[in-house]
Parts: C-alpha cells; sequence; structure tokens
C-alpha cells in the first residue's frame, strides 16, 4: 500500500439555503411567482432573465398587472456530499475520491476514498500489448 495523497478539498457534508422572494397569484397557495435571493438575502436584478426581470416589475408594480399578492420569502435548506479532491503524487492531477476503493487518476494510479494508493501507477506495457484491461 502506497502513501496517502495530498488533498485540495476535503470530503464533508455541505448545507446550502435557499431564499426567494414569493408572490402568489390572488386567492392562491404555492402558484404565481418567485425570485431567487442570494446568500446576504439580496435579489440580483441585473442577473435575472429579461420576462423574469418584467415579472418582478410587474410584482412590485402598484397597479397589479399580473394579480399578484405579496407571500414573503421562503426558506428552505438542502445539503450533499461533497467529495474529497486529491492530487496524484505520480502526475499532479487532481483525483475525485468518491468511491470507496476505486477512484482512477488519468495516469492509472488508483486511490481509495482517504486518498491511499491501492495500485501503483505503472501500467506493465506487456500487459497492455495482450490486450488486457484493467
Ligand atoms: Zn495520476
Amino acid at each position: 500500500m502506497g502513501l496517502f495523497i495530498e488533498k485540495i478539498q476535503k470530503a464533508e457534508r455541505i448545507y446550502v439555503t435557499h431564499r426567494e422572494l414569493s408572490f402568489d397569484y390572488v386567492g392562491e397557495t404555492n402558484w404565481g411567482f418567485a425570485f431567487e435571493l442570494d446568500e446576504n438575502g439580496n435579489l440580483d436584478f441585473e442577473a435575472l432573465e429579461l420576462p423574469a426581470q418584467e415579472n418582478l416589475l410587474a410584482c412590485f408594480s402598484e397597479d397589479n398587472p399580473l394579480g399578484v399578492e405579496y407571500k414573503g420569502i421562503n426558506e428552505w435548506e438542502h445539503s450533499y456530499w461533497q467529495s474529497a479532491i486529491g492530487i496524484c503524487k505520480h502526475c499532479g492531477a487532481e483525483v475525485y475520491l468518491s468511491d470507496p476503493m476505486d477512484n482512477d487518476c488519468e495516469c492509472g494510479a488508483i486511490y481509495n476514498m482517504s486518498g491511499q494508493e491501492v495500485r501503483c501507477h505503472a501500467r506493465d506495457v506487456d500487459y497492455l500489448d495482450a490486450g488486457e484491461v484493467w
């Protein structure tokens, strides 16, 4: 067994909070318009597509052309598992360590999820010539 490789990203669960301004058609629930806010609770108007910009302006318009009412800020959280990334000690490429045992580098080295090398990178030319695929 080889040494552990250097990791440039650790494996961890990432939590992301989403917030959006919510407008429903009058008399309806969860049917209308929503505009995503950034992590600071700000709305980036310039980042919206043109139709979304028009809808947003209409939602805030005094004459209420869309027939909506403001419902506040919706907030929810989701999480996902982020794999560690290691630097291959043979070729320097980044290797995602997402599988328990088999994380292949483009050079042929294989690392386990902990970043420990489980097979030497040096492929035997004779095996390749014989058509054997690892
Ligand atoms: Zn490599």
